[in-house]
């Protein structure tokens, strides 16, 4: 219905299929792409998946300049390395790494920064103790980014289901079969709701910082929260990348909550881009069509955990979830949706 800016997702280094993402995005009407982890490469293995440091400008050759206007990338800076070894043991040392990275990224046309999952989940200090995405020994980071004026779009948690026992009497037993890495239920992992609490503790301190949470801020499950969270952060965005699933079985809140904070949220797929993708994106804001099957987190539709309602959103809410929001909140953005 309106072009589209698909601000949440990853190339992962694989300058290969460029090729087949621009075909989708041509055909679906997606103009512009961004790749929030274009510095990072990613490999399937070890029931999950596993992350490893690559060289940003590997997605500046390959799109900012093979592909002008049609990409844009985010930097994890130094945010990104492999579970295990502690993050940092001199926390003066990889603050200052972390923001000369940072500025060089930004300076070379990086657009925000990112920072998984695994900050607040599996990092811990040279002591072992974990740290949490509030910590103070990061707080520069964010506070510089600020400055910079980039946003930081930061995963904290995951579905409430990762972070309860693997039984069948967990509505994502499925999902934690397949990809056993991706359960947190063992308590040397924080709880989701601690996980939470650090979560908009750091989004309050930083005032002055944009932040963006993708997937709902982790808790589609409870749009309530998510409105108080909007509510009492002005500074806070939402995508709901990834979360259909939980969205489109309570489709009347749903449509509520986006017609509320249509101001607040922004598109973003987190999926291998395709044309029946991006559709299913599209039939699920567009139209009330009922029972119908959502993609699996890889984008793929074989596998589904239950059937989801359209919300049937009005143009002009579309209209700024579609681009229009985005095209606020990403520095630079406008004059590439210009020449698009
Ligand atoms: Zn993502």
């Amino acid at each position: 219905m309106f072009p589209v800016i698909d601000a949440h997702n990853h190339l992962w280094a694989k300058w290969d299929t460029l090729g087949g993402v621009v075909e989708a995005m041509d055909d679906t009407g997606v103009a512009i792409y961004c790749d929030l982890t274009s510095n990072v490469s990613l490999a399937w293995g070890g029931g999950g998946y596993i992350i490893s440091p690559g060289d940003i400008q590997g997605f500046f050759s390959a799109c900012a300049s093979g592909l002008p206007h049609r990409f844009y990338g985010f930097t994890t800076a130094t945010l990104t390395p492999p579970p295990g070894p502690p993050l940092f043991t001199d926390a003066a040392e990889f603050l200052e790494r972390t923001l000369v990275m940072l500025h060089d990224h930004v300076a070379r046309g990086a657009r925000g920064l990112k920072a998984l999952k695994e900050l607040g989940l599996q990092y811990h200090d040279g002591a072992g103790r974990l740290i949490h995405c509030d910590d103070e020994r990061l707080g520069p980071v964010w506070e510089e980014a600020g400055k910079l004026g980039v946003p930081v779009l930061i995963h904290q948690a995951d579905p409430i289901g990762f972070f309860q026992p693997v039984t069948p009497e967990n509505e994502h037993y499925d999902t934690l079969q397949k990809f056993p890495a991706w359960g947190f239920s063992d308590p040397k992992f924080p709880r989701f709701e601690e996980v939470q609490r650090h979560y908009k503790q750091l989004i309050q301190n930083h005032p002055r910082t944009i932040f963006l949470l993708p997937h709902l801020a982790n808790w589609p499950e409870n749009l309530d929260y998510v409105g108080q969270l909007l509510d009492d952060c002005p500074n806070a965005f939402v995508d709901f990348s990834a979360r259909i699933d939980e969205l489109g079985r309570q489709p009347y809140r749903t449509r509520e909550f986006f017609i509320r904070y249509q101001d607040r949220i922004f598109f973003g797929s987190d999926m291998p881009a395709s044309r029946e993708m991006y559709r299913f994106h599209f039939r699920f804001l567009e139209t009330f069509d009922e029972h119908f099957a959502p993609p699996d987190y890889d984008g793929t539709f074989g596998r589904h955990r239950w059937h989801v309602h359209g919300i049937g959103l009005p143009p002009a809410v579309l209209k700024k979830i579609y681009h229009e929001n985005a095209l606020k909140l990403i520095p630079g953005l406008r004059a590439d949706w210009e020449k698009t």
